[in-house]
């Protein structure tokens, strides 16, 4: 039973349709992928269908932006209700923060080079969730750049004079939201140094004591010590382990299925949530 709950479409900052990623979900050899785009749910009744006519099972799910103290945090949800007004409240918020923060980076890109904000939505479909990802395709489209990679280590880390960061909640507040949604919350690649800062264990411990259901621990950007960090931290707190690729089409490197959540967290997940159902061919 191969399940892989973490991938994006491009109702985020994946290059694939929702449908296209459950087609490369069961070629992949999956029997169970989620789909988790980045603070939207709008690829959901996509890859459902996709999911019901190539015969593997749909898991509706989430990732949310949040921060704490200028730390970026992603936090999955996992079959909550869509239609939640507080979870969409706040999901809808950071969507358009983050179209006024793409407009601003690429205001302060304009020193360095030539590109347009009508540029970066030419790499969107109506309704994406904007991101660096869709500045660096822009910069790839222009030739200025070879690589998404490329464009994030000259100009999109965090940290650089052209990074702007956007409103996102709070963990604790983001893990309320999901759980009240009749979600099941999980921090996805908990200690990701190279993605940048990552919270203290505390933080995590509050998430916990908000309801936080697990730790996704086995993830392509944790070195062995922040895999064994994350499994002692779940352990402890009494969370569940997941693991997954965070497949974002020709996006990254990251292939379906690379890592993998056993069918026991799968069922303690599907046990814990009422807000929506797994889609079972
Ligand atoms: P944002 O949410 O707009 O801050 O952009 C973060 C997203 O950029 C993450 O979800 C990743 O998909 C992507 N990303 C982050 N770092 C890199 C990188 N070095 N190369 C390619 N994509 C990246
Ligand atoms: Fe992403
Ligand atoms: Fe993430
Ligand atoms: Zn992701």
């Amino acid at each position: 039973m191969q399940i892989d709950l973490h991938t994006h479409s491009n109702a985020s900052d994946g290059t694939q349709r929702p449908a296209e990623v459950i087609v490369s979900a069961q070629a992949a050899g999956l029997d169970v992928v989620a789909l988790t785009d980045h603070d939207t749910t709008s690829g959901w009744d996509e890859a459902a269908a996709a999911a019901r006519r190539v015969g593997i099972a749909f898991v509706p799910g989430i990732e949310i932006s949040c921060a704490h103290r200028g730390i970026s945090i992603h936090l999955l949800g996992y079959l909550h209700d869509p239609a939640d007004a507080a979870l969409l409240a706040e999901v809808t918020r950071s969507r358009s923060a983050r179209e006024t923060r793409a407009q601003r980076m690429v205001e302060l890109l304009g020193a360095a080079v030539p590109l347009t904000y009508e540029e970066v939505l030419a790499q969107t479909q109506p309704g994406t969730t904007i991101g660096r990802p869709h500045i660096a395709d822009a910069l790839v489209s222009k030739g200025i750049v070879a690589t998404r990679e490329q464009a994030f280590a000259d100009y999109l880390y965090a940290g650089s004079p052209y990074h702007v960061s956007h409103y996102a909640p709070e963990p604790v507040r983001a893990v309320e939201l999901v759980v009240a949604a009749g979600g099941v919350a999980t921090m996805a690649h908990p200690f990701a140094h190279v993605r940048g800062r990552v919270v203290d264990d505390q933080v995590i411990e509050e998430m916990a004591a908000a309801g936080l259901g697990g730790l996704e621990a086995h993830h392509r950007d944790h070195d062995a010590e922040a895999e064994q960090h994350a499994l002692d931290l779940a352990g402890r707190l009494g969370l569940f382990v997941t693991g997954s690729s965070d497949y974002h089409g020709a996006g990254k490197p990251n292939r379906l299925g690379e890592h993998t959540t056993t069918p026991e967290v799968l069922a303690q997940i599907e046990a814990l949530a009422t807000g929506t159902a797994v889609v079972r061919p």
